[in-house]
Parts: structure tokens; sequence; C-alpha cells
């Protein structure tokens, strides 16, 4: 298949792009857009099998549900069963933006998007190309991550064309996005919300508004095992780079020192070694490719370069790659989720 690549500016949307791509989601093909968390996977949510082709593009496990993106807070009502109390607020101080939200779901979205579950994941993006397609699609779009199953999250349009190109009808290309972390996903149908998946609304800013949310233990256990998360997808392989990561733990200082001794043990075994440090210690590394994730006194860097670095190290064709970890504080507890998957959680305590 074809792929058509588009360049659009978000601050002066080209609309003929739009009716383009649109038309292909009426018909039921596949389009790429940026939102302000990674790139999406659209399909019109309620044709069946449109939404068919998003699970068989990406290798994504038929039991992994998709979110459903709406342009407007109003498109929700024909979607859900009801809004709960706490939701209506998140919705209020959130929307437009990167929070998911679960409902109790309406007879109206298909099994196919939900992998059978009874309730329906919700976003409302605020990145504005994001939102005229799926205004001018006139439906709500299913779209999950724009990457093969398994890999970083695509956060740039040449991410989604190393992975996509040719298994999908069109990517709207509108440059780096903005978090660069997939939203945040909170149940609101039980008594106290609990947050599914961390992302850029952070567990504090969520207290804010509605008071005391629990967090799924999956996302604070240190090991694959023991929990079966909550969101389904958060049990799969996720944001893996091809080399090897390992995060190494403890107090910077030694951390850097520890990396430096890993990295000469690797190397003298015939292995190209990376290393993932920051704005701050890059210069204190040796190693083959030393990259720098972010600034470690702005997290929100960090955040919107992680899965970018993570596929650069795959571009140089690195064999292994020693991580410095953070803070799991605010936006850090989505970071150290995503960083300590796409290391399988092989973590050393130094
Ligand atoms: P992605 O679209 O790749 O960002 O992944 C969407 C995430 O939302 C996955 O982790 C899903 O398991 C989760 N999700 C989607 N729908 C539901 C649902 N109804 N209940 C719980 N988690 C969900
Ligand atoms: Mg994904």
């Amino acid at each position: 298949m074809d792929t058509v690549i588009k360049t659009l500016d978000k601050d002066n949307i080209d609309e003929a792009i739009i009716k383009e791509a649109s038309k292909i989601i009426k018909k039921g093909g596949l389009v790429a857009f940026p939102t302000e968390t990674v790139y999406g996977l659209g399909a019109n949510a309620l044709d069946e099998i449109a939404v068919k082709k998003i699970f068989n593009a990406k290798g994504r496990p038929s039991d992994n549900p998709l979110i459903v993106h709406i342009s407007d807070k109003e498109e929700i009502s024909s979607l859900v069963e009801y809004i709960p109390k706490n939701a209506k607020a998140l919705m209020n101080a959130f929307w437009p933006g990167p929070l998911t939200l679960i409902f109790p779901k309406s007879k109206k979205v298909p099994y196919v998007i939900t992998a059978g579950l009874s309730s329906v994941a919700i976003r409302f993006p605020e990145n504005k190309i994001a939102r005229a397609l799926i205004k001018e699609s006139g439906v709500p779009i299913a779209a999950p991550s724009a990457n093969i199953s398994g890999k970083p999250s695509p956060t740039k349009a040449s991410h989604v064309i190393e992975d996509l190109k040719g298994k999908i009808d069109m990517i709207l290309d509108g440059g780096h996005v903005k978090v660069g972390l997939e939203s945040t996903v909170v149940d609101v149908t039980g008594d106290i919300p609990m947050i599914l998946r961390p992302g850029g609304i952070t567990k504090e800013m969520i207290e804010e508004v509605i008071g005391e949310v629990l967090i799924d233990p999956s996302i604070l256990s240190l090991k694959t095992v023991n929990f079966t998360p909550k969101a389904p997808g958060m049990k799969y392989k996720h944001y893996a780079p091809q080399a090897k990561v390992i995060i190494v733990e403890g107090n910077l200082d030694k951390v850097i020192i520890s990396i430096n001794q890993f990295v000469k043990e690797k190397q003298a075994k015939n292995l190209k070694v990376g290393v993932m440090a920051t704005l701050q210690t890059k210069k204190y590394y040796n190693a083959d490719v030393i990259l720098s994730v972010g600034d470690r006194n702005n997290p929100k860097t960090i955040a919107s370069n992680l899965f970018d670095t993570l596929r650069a190290f795959d571009e140089e064709k690195v064999d292994i790659v020693f991580s410095e970890s953070f803070s799991d504080k605010e936006i850090g507890l989505a970071i150290m989720n995503r960083l300590r998957k796409s290391a399988g959680y092989n973590i050393i305590n130094v």
C-alpha cells in the first residue's frame, strides 16, 4: 500500500489536507496523526472492520483495548452509559488534554475497541490537528499509539514512517509532539478513581481537583511479576528498543562511576555500549554512544525526549544501553514507568 505523507502546521492548518485525511477515515482507512502526547493511528471508532485494521497494522494483541478520541465534550454522550461525578470534574479541569477516562460503555461502541470489556476509554485531545481531523471526519476516532506494538511510542512523524509506512493510508506530520508520553488513564467507574497508567496529567494534579485517587499497584511495582494491571495493555512488553536497556539507580555520583565501569566490562566483550545521560551528566561518561535525554531540572524535557532517545540508540546500532534513573515524583512517575518497561525491569541498584 502507498502511504501518503503530508506536513501540517498546527497554527495554520491546511484544510484541504484535513479533508483528504477525513475522507480516508470515513471510507474505513487508517490515518496517523499527531496528538499532544504521542502520534496516534486513527480509524473510525464505529466501523469494526476499520478498527480491526489498526490491530493488524500495529501487530497489537486483540485483548488490548483502544482509546476513543473525540473533538468536543458533547460527543461523549452517545458513547457512554453515564458520566460519573468525578469524571465530570476531571473533564472540566483537564479536557482537552492528555487525560483518558474510563467510562461504562454504551451499546454504540463496538467490542473490538474495548477488547470485550463493558467499559470504554475516552480522550479529548488538545492538539489542533487531531481535533480538526476528528471534527471533519464527523465520527469518534479510535487511536492507539502509531508504532509497531512493543516499540517505543512515536513522538515525531519519522518514527511513524519507520514503523508503519506501506501499512497505512496516510501520515499527517505535525512535528514533534508536546508531552512525549502517552495520556494518563484514569478509571472513574469506581467510588475512588484509580490511575491505570501515569502520564502528563499527574496524580498530584488530579488530587487537587477530586481529592483521593488510587494508583494501580502494578505501576508502583519494580518487577514484572505479582500484579495484573487493570489497563490490559500495560501487561505487554512495551517501549522497548532493539538494544537491551539496564537502569542504574542510586546516588547520582555512584551511578556515574558504576555506569562507566559497566561500560568498560561490556566493551571488553566487544559490545557497542550506549549511555542515556542528562544535560548535567553527559560530560562524565565514556561510552560508544552517549545521549542526553533531557534536563534534570526540567523533567518535562525528559518525558518529551525519552522515546526519541531510545529509538536513537537503535539507529546507532547499540547493543546495550545503561540509563540513569529519575525521581518518581509528579511526571517522574510516568517517566520511570515507561523507562522500567523499556528495560524489562532490568534495574541495578548501586
Ligand atoms: P495506547 O492506545 O497504545 O496508548 O494504549 C491504550 C491504553 O489504555 C492501554 O494500556 C489500554 O489497556 C488502556 N485501556 C483502553 N481501554 C481501556 C478500558 N476499557 N479499561 C482499562 N484500560 C483501558
Ligand atoms: Mg501504545
